[in-house]
């Protein structure tokens, strides 16, 4: 299916007001509170325990799967937190934010400095650039047709309902977090490598405690880590996927590969996608939705982001707000394959049985 181009018609309107005066208005919310930073790391910190508790030291299936679902909703919750302190915006301290960015980064093995530098600097700066941004960037038709049958599938798998799992597992924590080689590391900065050192010993442990829980109990070992571990980090891989998809993927939503015409379309604010959501998933995800304010203004801590996207959206009336429903994502995933940069619209994959009596 072809999308409509009406999309570039709504992202590439000049906004009335410049990226400068929208930061300077919405300073009122960034201001943070230590206090209130680290009670929801608390809350976040003991979800993942009381999760753990549940599936290493109840025999219940039913609690154990409640335990798994509560570990990986705490994975998530925490990696907001972590997200925050990696953008210095979850407390007003600097070394409080790195250590606290670290401890919430745990559970989803995330190793803080590196993903610093691919968020802060590459995705932030430059989200929807293509050739800056790696962060989901599509191929164009031509390049897709240029690449061999299996890189071809893969993209194919990764822009399919599941794919935000292999696509994050792959592309982005295993080739540019996790020891990551030459080619992806930005450097040989000690903190790179201690940081994958610190996340593998924290998965030791916790694996370690999940085998002799299951050990003691006589209960079994593969259960305990499918359920404790793996599970919840299978579906978190899928979650950060899918949020990081949905929010600069859109029928609706330009990319770009040249960088004048990124800053001319105001790229920032117009390569996120704003969704109405439901309010428990703002509650459920730190507000991690709102996040057209996030792009524009990354020193807003998560706990106000939700005021200020509001005011936000009385600034920039032209941003389109999308209701978040199985329906709206699933136009995406149909619609949103490969990006026709110089018609400025996404389009389908090629048919693959034209293409091989081609
Ligand atoms: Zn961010």
């Amino acid at each position: 299916m072809t999308p409509t181009p009406q999309s570039a018609a709504v992202s590439t309107e000049s906004a009335p007001i410049t990226l400068t005066k929208l930061r300077e208005i919405l300073t009122e919310y960034c201001n943070r509170s230590t206090t209130l930073a680290i009670t929801l790391l608390l809350i976040d910190l003991a979800l993942w325990v009381g999760g753990n508790a549940l599936v290493g030291l109840t025999h219940q299936l039913g609690w154990q799967i409640l335990g798994a679902v509560l570990i990986t909703v705490a994975i998530v919750r925490m990696f907001v937190v972590g997200h925050d302190a990696c953008h210095m915006s979850l407390t007003d301290h600097e070394r409080l934010n790195k250590w606290l960015g670290r401890i919430a980064f745990l559970p989803s093995l995330t190793p803080y400095a590196l993903w610093r530098v691919g968020h802060n600097v590459v995705h932030h700066g430059f989200n929807n650039l293509k050739g800056r941004d790696f962060v989901w960037q599509p191929m164009d038709p031509e390049e897709f047709a240029s690449q061999s049958k299996p890189r071809q599938w893969l993209e194919r798998v990764y822009r399919s309902p599941l794919g935000p799992l292999p696509y994050y597992f792959i592309e982005i924590w295993w080739n540019k977090m996790y020891f990551p080689n030459q080619k992806y590391r930005p450097g040989d900065r000690p903190e790179y490598f201690w940081d994958s050192v610190l996340v593998s010993a924290f998965a030791l442990v916790w694996i370690s405690w999940l085998v002799y829980v299951a050990d003691a109990n006589m209960a079994s070992i593969v259960g305990h880590v499918v359920l404790g571990f793996l599970v919840p980090f299978l579906v978190w891989n899928w979650t950060i996927g899918f949020v990081v998809y949905i929010h600069h993927t859109h029928p609706e939503t330009v990319w770009y590969n040249d960088k004048s015409s990124w800053m001319k379309a105001q790229g920032i604010i117009h390569g996120t996608v704003r969704y109405d959501v439901q309010p428990i998933w703002n509650v459920l995800l730190h507000n991690i939705m709102e996040h057209g304010a996030h792009h524009l203004d990354a020193r807003i801590p998560s706990y106000r982001l939700k005021a200020a996207q509001a005011k936000l959206a009385k600034l920039v009336p032209n941003m389109p707000v999308i209701e978040l429903s199985f329906k709206t994502y699933w136009r995406t995933v149909r619609q949103c394959k490969l990006f026709d940069f110089k018609n400025q619209r996404w389009v389908g994959f090629p048919d693959s049985n034209a293409k091989s009596h081609a």
